[in-house]
């Protein structure tokens, strides 16, 4: 469609749907990821023997180089990337990255995501800065009491750098459970529902968001308009103040007034989004790669009345499962199941995800009910 080829730093699940959307746009794609058979490699037959995928890690400079040597626009499916790296690269003329090696590295720390969010005037709750010692997680009790979320600043994913400080006789504790890494410190955040907003933003600076949904236990769309338009308008603000282009997955607390804080922003299409391929007119997916491209953005609108999505997540190393429930899934109308191809599954590794759209809400939770006395214990 463009002609230009696209590297991606990571080959998981994002990846996988991602060059799904390629393969309909024509679009060469060419992961690097440590897995020779990775969730992404494992669907994408190279054109020619310039578009092998790469065997490597996204954090080796010299696998990086290499794939950016191969490749037209580099771009992340996960944000854990060596950005020193992209950055020396983004230097040389006519190289393209997105969103930017700057966003990504902003975005990578989660306490200068904050710190940048709130000298932008976006909406986050109370955060310090907190040494790995046990003096310092005393000082942050009395400054923004107890419990509070201990947070490891980097390499977080899937709620493994957190640690909830309820007394400080666990401090020595906290410190051990997060690896010695960075930390930082959030005030507890009462909230009452969890939100995610799909954001895209063209090399233009263009900004589109998809609707609004809620993240408990399976992600719906927001009942109620007001926040849903809010939540929309504070992601889009958000993502309107990094560099680059892409799709940005943007997760805020709503609290019990109705007040609106950003937990935290994805620099790339976001689990909270899959239901974008079968109930949008565009998946997130497809809209990362138009904006990377500097194609025109797809419309962002629902196209079914009422959808649901729901993580496959393993409980156990038990990879039948999965497999029966995906058996089950594939009986409902209306169900698409997505598998991953994770060759072992592990108790908490994402699977695969399925998505439920129907007519009306009542006949998507008509449709869900059996699907969820089913899922393997411990999915969402
Ligand atoms: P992922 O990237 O997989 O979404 P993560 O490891 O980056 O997860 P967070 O999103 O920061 O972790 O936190 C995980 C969950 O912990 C949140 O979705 C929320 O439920 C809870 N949480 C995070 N921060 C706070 C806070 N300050 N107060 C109360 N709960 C919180
Ligand atoms: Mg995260
Ligand atoms: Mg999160």
């Amino acid at each position: 469609m463009s002609g230009k080829v696209v590297g991606v730093l990571g080959g998981g699940q994002l990846g996988r749907m991602l060059a799904a959307s390629a393969a309909l746009l024509n679009v060469d794609i060419v992961f690097l990821d440590v897995g020779e058979n990775s969730p992404a490699k494992q669907i994408v037959s190279p054109r020619s023997p310039l578009l092998a995928h790469i065997d490597g890690s996204f954090v080796d400079p010299e696998k990086i180089k290499a794939l950016a040597s191969k490749v037209d626009i580099l771009t992340v499916e996960i944000e854990h990337v060596d950005t020193n790296i992209l950055e020396e690269i983004q230097s040389v003329p006519g190289a393209v990255i997105h969103p930017s090696p700057s966003t990504v590295k902003t975005i990578q720390d989660k306490l200068i995501q904050k710190q940048h969010l709130q000298s932008h005037q976006c909406p986050v709750s109370e955060f310090l800065c907190v040494e790995s010692n046990v003096t310092s997680i005393h000082e942050t009790a009395e400054k923004i009491g107890l419990p509070f979320m201990l947070k490891s600043r980097t390499l977080a994913y899937d709620g493994r750098g957190n640690f909830v400080v309820r007394n400080i006789a666990q401090a020595e504790e906290a410190i051990s459970a997060l690896g010695n890494r960075p930390l930082y410190a959030e005030k507890w955040v009462p909230f009452v529902k969890e939100i995610a907003v799909m954001v895209v933003r063209s090399t233009t600076g263009e900004v589109r968001s998809y609707p609004a949904v809620e993240t408990v236990h399976k992600d719906n769309y927001f009942r109620d308009p007001h926040i849903a338009i809010r939540a929309q308008s504070v992601a889009e603000a958000a993502v309107k103040t990094f560099q680059g282009a892409g799709v940005f997955g943007v997760e805020m607390f709503l609290m019990e007034d109705g007040s609106i804080y950003i937990n935290e922003i994805a620099p790339r299409p976001h689990n909270s989004g899959h239901y974008t391929i079968e109930a949008c007119e565009t998946s997130q997916y497809e809209n990362h790669l138009r904006a990377i491209l500097s194609l025109p953005l797809g419309s962002t609108s629902l196209k079914v009345s009422s959808a649901a999505m729901l993580n496959i997540i393993g409980a156990s190393s038990n990879m039948a499962e999965v497999t029966n429930f995906a058996s089950e899934c594939i009986k409902t109308d209306g169900c698409a199941v997505h598998l991953y191809g994770k060759s072992e599954c592990r108790k908490g590794r994402k699977m695969g995800h399925v998505t439920v759209v129907g007519n009306s809400d009542s006949e998507v939770r008509s449709r869900l009910r059996p699907l969820l006395k089913a899922l393997p214990s411990g999915s969402t």
